[in-house]
């Protein structure tokens, strides 16, 4: 495979198993497939055919453990933690499901909250969270706790914290599965137009066609390899 810095993801030849007791699960058994930058890709196939699984190595959450993953032409085998920590922290934005905020606090707290971390001047990190807020579509909201939001808001503030990091990359694992179809399809709109202005990538596992009409790209996994 010829390293190539266009494409964010280059997946080759790509096993993984989970170990189970005595037990070895094997949720992908060769897995190929390159993924371009700015694009919004989805990772589509039946339950229990290792999309998380493929979300997850793609998120730095678990490792390589048989063949290759570049990312941004890096190959991600030879990251040590600290460099896998950093890049977590700097390029990848993840959104979940169950949208994942701290229920204490309001929704510019919880843009900001990480983004402390990052080392970040009082200077930019306001102009990140009031810029990540507005396009969000949250502006008016921002002093609200997530218990006041709606569902579709609260994912809007999973979208706004994670765009505030300025990554490459936002991971998604179904992030629209607990929404209805009208909001579901009001979070993919945005998703869709981060990726036409910001430049950044998406990449969304779902069972969903209606999320898969926004993608540009998908990769249909079957029973832990990529087919077509
Ligand atoms: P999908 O996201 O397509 O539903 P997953 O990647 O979650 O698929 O799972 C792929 C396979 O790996 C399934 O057989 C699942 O049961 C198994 N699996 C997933 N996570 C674990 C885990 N933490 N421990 C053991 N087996 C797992």
């Amino acid at each position: 495979m010829k390293d190539n810095k266009c494409f964010l993801y280059q997946v080759e030849d790509l096993v993984f198993s989970y170990t189970l007791g005595n037990q070895r699960v094997e949720a992908l058994r060769g897995v190929n497939v390159a993924i371009p930058a700015s694009s919004l890709v989805t990772i589509s196939g039946p339950s229990g055919s290792g999309k998380s699984t493929l979300l997850n190595i793609l998120g730095l959450i678990e490792p390589v453990q048989e063949g290759r993953v570049l990312f941004r032409g890096e190959d991600m085998k030879w990251m040590g933690e600290k460099r896998k920590n950093l890049v977590r922290k700097l390029e990848i934005g993840f959104i979940f499901q169950q949208f994942h905020l701290i229920p204490v606090l309001s929704a510019e707290e919880n843009v900001r909250y990480f983004l402390v971390r990052q080392g970040l001047s009082k200077g930019e990190i306001k102009e990140r969270v009031e810029g990540s807020l507005e396009s969000a579509g949250l502006w008016e909201h921002r002093k609200k706790k997530p218990s006041e939001l709606s569902g579709g808001q609260k994912q809007r503030v999973a979208i706004a914290r994670a765009i505030a990091k300025k990554p490459c990359v936002i991971i998604g694992d179904e992030p629209t599965a607990s929404l209805d179809q009208k909001t579901g399809f009001e979070v993919m709109e945005l998703l869709a137009r981060l990726v036409e202005t910001e430049k950044t990538s998406v990449i969304l596992t779902t069972h969903d066609a209606m999320v898969q009409s926004f993608s540009q790209q998908n990769i249909h996994i079957q029973d832990g390899t990529t087919c077509g």
